[in-house]
């Protein structure tokens, strides 16, 4: 490794983003596949839409100058469908309390720059979770902790979580990360889980990801407004169908915003995104309306995998539903390991994460494909099981 390269970058074992297209496919025909291991919206923007963003960064963009660097117009849009989704109808959230990133994965990156960088702050975790945080924290040098779930309910260890913030650490929790519905394991926050946030010192960020809103419906944004240390994150990437343009989105106490403004890079998001969720939030009702279909797609889903005695199956809140096989931890990761590539094999892309199996849930012809070969696969369980002596990878 080059000697310029810090020890942290070094040893770090980045996220593996998404390959985009056929792009490594095992398979050699070159056949479509079923990409359900991304979260994505099954549907690309209808063709109107798609013709009408055309023909407005047609008409409004100037290639050579700089995109707005205020974002202005999309945060007033932004507040009033935050709003509106909150059923907030008077003095809800203001553009003064928004700021948008390329992805929410940048404003992850804005928050630990903001709060914990130079030594200043760790964050906290529960893990099974969305594997950025901590993937980001390490480039930055900021230091992780980690705390458990049940096993069952995948609720949060909140004792192991109390006890870690009361134990002094150098340097200090500075940042609590939750996801609500969490991913991969696809439950919301429970009662017991707000309570606990709710009651963490204000020198404590709370930071409660929201991706999935648009299929849990259930929000923390009416309490956000009386929190000056809860941040909510959002995304355009899942429910809005636009994960190619790359917006996510901040909500938050005016002080709290005007920080990660700062660290903000000027033009972080292209002209083209900017026309993209304009756009998108203009024609929400259309673009959303896809979201019925998807919940209840998931419901036969999870009946379907219900069936099978090997797998334990997890409710969800959101638009995937995770998976673990009936095994010891070691056994369940290695079975996992195996039906995906074995899936993947036949055309269907899931996720192997966190022990587990992650299936997004796509368009009903995906889902009945995802059921017919996961019925071929596993026809005789006993016999797919005993398989893996031989047939694991290393
Ligand atoms: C998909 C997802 C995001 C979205 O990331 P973008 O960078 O906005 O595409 C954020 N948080 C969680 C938990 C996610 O699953």
């Amino acid at each position: 490794m080059l000697p310029f390269i810090r020890s942290a970058i070094r040893q770090l074992n980045a996220y593996k983003p998404h390959p985009g297209g056929t792009a490594g496919s095992p398979v050699s025909a070159p056949i479509l596949l079923d990409r359900i291991d991304s979260n994505e919206s099954p549907y690309d923007l209808p063709e109107e839409l798609k013709q009408k963003l055309v023909s407005l960064c047609h008409k409004h963009i100037e290639a050579n100058r700089y995109p707005d660097g205020s974002h202005l117009a999309l945060k007033e849009a932004i507040a009033q469908y935050v709003n509106e989704s909150a059923g907030l109808t008077e003095r809800g959230v203001t553009p003064e309390q928004i700021t948008l990133g390329n992805g929410s994965d940048e404003l992850i990156r804005s928050v630990l720059v903001a709060t914990c960088l130079q030594g200043e702050g760790s964050i906290l975790v529960a893990d099974p979770t969305f594997s950025m945080y901590a993937i980001i924290a390490e480039t930055l040098g900021v230091p992780v902790v980690k705390v458990g779930r049940s096993p069952d309910s995948f609720e949060m260890d909140l004792e192991a979580a109390t006890a870690a913030i009361q134990t002094p650490t150098h340097p200090p929790i500075r940042v609590v990360f939750v996801v609500h519905p969490n991913s991969p394991t696809g439950n919301a926050l429970t009662a017991a889980e707000v309570e606990w946030l709710r009651q963490l010192p204000e020198e404590i960020l709370v930071v409660i990801d929201e991706a999935y809103f648009e299929f849990s419906q259930q929000t923390l944004v009416p309490e956000l407004l009386q929190r000056s240390n809860w941040l909510i994150l959002r995304t355009f990437s899942k429910a809005f169908r636009l994960a190619a343009y790359r917006v996510g989105y901040a909500v938050g106490d005016e002080n709290a915003i005007a920080a990660l403004e700062k660290v903000r890079l000027p033009y972080n998001l292209p002209s083209v995104t900017q026309v993209a969720a304009q756009l998108a939030i203009a024609h929400r009702h259309q673009l959303l309306a896809t979201i019925p279909q998807t919940l209840s797609e998931r419901e036969h889903l999870y009946e379907a995998l219900s069936q099978y005695p090997a797998f334990q199956v997890s409710k969800s809140a959101a638009n995937f539903i995770f998976i673990r096989f009936n095994l010891p931890p070691d056994r369940a990761n290695q079975a996992a390991e195996v039906l995906c590539q074995q899936l993947r094999a036949k055309g269907t892309v899931i996720r192997h994460t966190c022990g587990g199996l992650r299936i997004t849930i796509g368009t009903p012809e995906e889902n009945q494909r995802t059921q017919e070969r996961l019925a071929g696969l596993l026809k005789d369980s006993d016999e797919f099981l005993a398989s893996l002596a031989c047939g694991a990878p290393h």
